[in-house]
């Protein structure tokens, strides 16, 4: 196995078990999620619901073709504030929590304490964008803020899918990231009989984190999970930490936000990507036509 660092060793496979009847896509996303940290300044507990909700993004992002996203908006009461992740065709991932500087007691079992910093009364938003048309929105209440729950409970009420997600982030003593990956185990509804057996399986892997930092990979965790299943792999997916964001688009977006979107964007005559922390020098000019915008004196053509 690589452990480079690089963002080549994150990536993802898709499989296929009991003839299509269920869909399983395992993923390491260590390096993306060390990306993400590295890029915000995230604390501990922020950068393990950071890490699993961008590596949530990646497993819901394979498969996706051309301009297709998937954004995920987590938004509890706890002191985070708010965690959005988007992952887009090409295994591309960006995302940013609001309040980076979380980090709270560790818990009894020794797991940071995702759920508190989280919350655990809010939403869940997924939104898929398929590339054409309005882009779909479900949303569901939290369960537990820990995010592989919520995310669960949303595939099996929103959008009828039953499924076991399975997302874990280990974070060192230094305040890096480990290890990273996730599981997504999907079935389809009339599938009772094979619930126990692939729940039994999932179960079996054990945490991600600690699988991840074992050695084991996306394949062996996939065998693992589909095991007493035929299984068919049907593809691999390299995952990174990728931002959209340039200057015109930056540009654009300010013209598009409201007043008070704009001063979270905007610092002095700098405005940075909240997605990737990227800084844009802007001349007092394109400053100016932003806020002009915003007064209603120009139409924001
Ligand atoms: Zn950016």
């Amino acid at each position: 196995m690589v452990q480079s660092g690089s963002h080549m060793d994150d990536y993802a496979v898709r499989a296929m078990g009991a003839g299509g009847r269920v869909l399983v896509v395992a993923a390491r996303t260590t390096s993306l999620c060390e990306e993400a940290r590295r890029r915000h300044g995230t604390w501990p507990t922020a950068t393990a619901a950071l890490g699993r909700a961008l590596t949530a993004a990646g497993l819901l992002s394979v498969g996706l073709k051309g301009r297709q996203s998937i954004t995920l908006r987590i938004v509890g009461d706890g002191p985070l504030g708010g965690i959005i992740a988007e992952g887009r065709a090409g295994g591309f991932v960006r995302g940013y929590v609001h309040s980076p500087h979380v980090h709270l007691p560790i818990r009894t079992d020794g797991k940071l304490d995702v759920g508190e910093a989280v919350g655990r009364k809010g939403f869940i938003h997924v939104t898929r964008d398929l590339g054409f048309g309005q882009p779909y929105t479900g949303s569901c209440q939290l369960v537990s803020g820990e995010i592989g729950d919520d995310l669960t409970y949303y595939l099996a009420r929103s959008e009828q899918v039953p499924s076991l997600v399975g997302l874990g982030v280990l974070v060192g003593e230094d305040g890096r990231v480990l290890a990273a990956g996730g599981i997504l185990v999907q079935r389809l509804p009339d599938g009772d009989g094979e619930a126990d057996q692939l729940e039994a399986n999932v179960r079996a892997i054990g945490p991600v984190s600690r699988a991840i930092e074992a050695g084991r990979t996306p394949e062996e965790m996939i065998e693992t999970a589909l095991q007493g299943f035929e299984t068919r792999i049907l593809g691999r997916q390299e995952l990174r930490f990728r931002c959209t964001c340039s200057r015109r688009r930056v540009k654009r977006l300010l013209l598009s936000l409201g007043p008070e979107e704009v001063r979270s964007w905007v610092k002095g005559t700098e405005v940075i990507c909240h997605f990737c922390g990227r800084r844009y020098l802007l001349d007092p000019k394109e400053l100016a036509e932003a806020e002009l915008t915003h007064r209603g004196e120009r139409d924001p053509t």
